[in-house]
């Protein structure tokens, strides 16, 4: 025993205690990145889960999701995410502002969950969203633990009118025999790759490998994490065809994601 260890072991019994009474609750809100055309409009945005814990202020998705899965929370808050983007969608219409496209993040649970689609549909229908308007971002790790189960949801999913993205296209398994197999219309060339293509030829190289590769599959690219003009243009000039990070905006909250919209930037 350690006085160091017993507060790492309460912290983890708090967070566990906080996190399980904070679903169903207001206390998570989704904030918004966008994605940007070449030619500078916006091309939809990315949710990202916030956790506004109670004497805390907001904590990061990387520091409860993982707990979340564990405890087993994640279907039900993974549930309220997609709701909520969808009303969102519905929001943005009706303010006028056309048809933006929303990404959420999936989990694993949500990759083994076979009534997935069917929930995903019901709430594409009650809140009249179109064929590519709701978009689903997951990585290629998580659908390691049932992929025959991962694939055929994603195919029902697609062919529901749900455009996917894989996240983090590049770090992980990267398994071509997958990503033949799977209905995606993104790839998202992880910020790792991002980050040194403005001064490493090598990783410029790569970049425009995937690109080329995704083109010929029919996907299109995101690069994420795109903090400079460097980056940007760069990764222009690797025929790239969406961008997202710092540079353009960071996550953001809806109010302020629907002024950065009437902006029209
Ligand atoms: P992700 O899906 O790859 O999301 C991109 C992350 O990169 C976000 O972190 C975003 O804030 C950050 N980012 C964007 N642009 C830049 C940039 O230019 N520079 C840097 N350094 N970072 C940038 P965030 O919001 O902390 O989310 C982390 C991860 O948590 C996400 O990675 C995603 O895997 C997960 N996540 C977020 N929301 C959800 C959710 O609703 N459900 C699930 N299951 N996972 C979520
Ligand atoms: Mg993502
Ligand atoms: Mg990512």
């Amino acid at each position: 025993y350690s006085p160091e260890l017993g507060s790492t072991v309460a912290r983890r019994v708090e967070l566990e205690r906080d996190l399980r009474a904070a679903v169903g609750t207001s206390e998570f809100a989704l904030h918004y990145q966008p994605k940007m055309r070449r030619d500078g409009s916006i091309a939809g945005f990315e949710a990202l889960i916030r956790w506004n814990r109670p004497g805390v202020g907001l904590v990061a998705p990387d520091n409860f999701i993982p707990l979340a899965e564990q405890l087993g929370l994640l279907l039900h808050l993974g549930r309220w995410v997609i709701e909520q983007a969808c009303r969102q969608i519905a929001a943005w219409r009706e303010a006028g502002l056309g048809t933006v496209p929303i990404a959420v993040n999936l989990s694993t649970s949500q990759l083994t969950s076979a009534a997935l689609p069917d929930y995903v549909f019901d709430l594409m229908r009650e809140h009249r969203i179109g064929p590519g308007c709701l978009e689903m971002e997951l990585t290629e790790s998580m659908m390691m633990s049932d992929p025959d189960l991962a694939i055929a949801i994603l195919h029902r999913l697609r062919g529901g009118g749900v455009a996917l993205s894989i996240d983090d296209f590049g770090t992980g398994f990267s398994s071509m025999s997958y990503l033949r197999q799977l209905p995606v219309n993104y790839l998202k060339l992880d910020r790792s790759f991002v980050q040194n293509v403005a001064h490493d030829a090598k990783d410029a190289d790569l970049c425009a490998g995937i690109m080329a590769l995704a083109h010929k599959l029919d996907m299109h690219v995101v690069a994420e994490g795109v903090e400079t003009e460097e980056q940007h243009r760069t990764l222009e000039a690797c025929d790239c065809d969406l961008f997202q990070g710092f540079l353009f905006s960071r996550p953001m909250s809806a109010r302020a994601a629907t002024e950065f919209l009437r902006a029209g930037h």
